[in-house]
């Protein structure tokens, strides 16, 4: 997992405008049924909003995956870099709605799986995903 990890974040660095941490997010791997609890927990508290799916979750501290996430499946791989995207937007942009750090998300993720073989279009039609990618400018 630290291997993937810092690979994506490599990936985030070279492809988008994303401020990337020096070190990477402090992870722990718990059960889909912690996932929830915490969830669950942490949607009251508006003061550490958090961004989840069942099977990883992002809070400003830390990362959450399930020990059924298995990374040698892409799509798998690609919940870990969706939650990844949430660190970087809770660190640089704490204020910005849930809603478009969500379409930003699987934006970024829908894009990642499209270089690595899987056409998936999480966004949905009528989206330009490049306007909301923060992609660096091709020179
Ligand atoms: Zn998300």
């Amino acid at each position: 997992m630290e291997s993937l990890i810092l690979s994506l974040m490599l990936w985030l660095k070279i492809t988008t405008t994303f401020k990337i941490p020096d070190a990477p997010p402090t992870f722990v791997i718990v059960s889909i049924d912690e996932i929830s609890k915490i969830a669950a927990v942490k949607k009251t508290s508006k003061s550490d909003p958090i961004i989840s799916s069942p099977l990883a979750l992002c809070t400003n501290e830390k990362l959450y995956f399930s020990n059924e996430l298995d990374i040698s499946i892409l799509m798998h791989r690609s919940i870990v870099l969706h939650e990844l995207v949430h660190y970087m937007q809770n660190k640089c942009h704490p204020d910005s709605d849930y809603e478009f750090f969500e379409m930003q998300a699987y934006a970024v993720q829908s894009h990642w799986l499209k270089q690595n073989g899987l056409n998936v279009n999480f966004v949905g039609q009528g989206i330009d995903t490049d306007g909301i990618i923060p992609f660096k400018s091709k020179k």
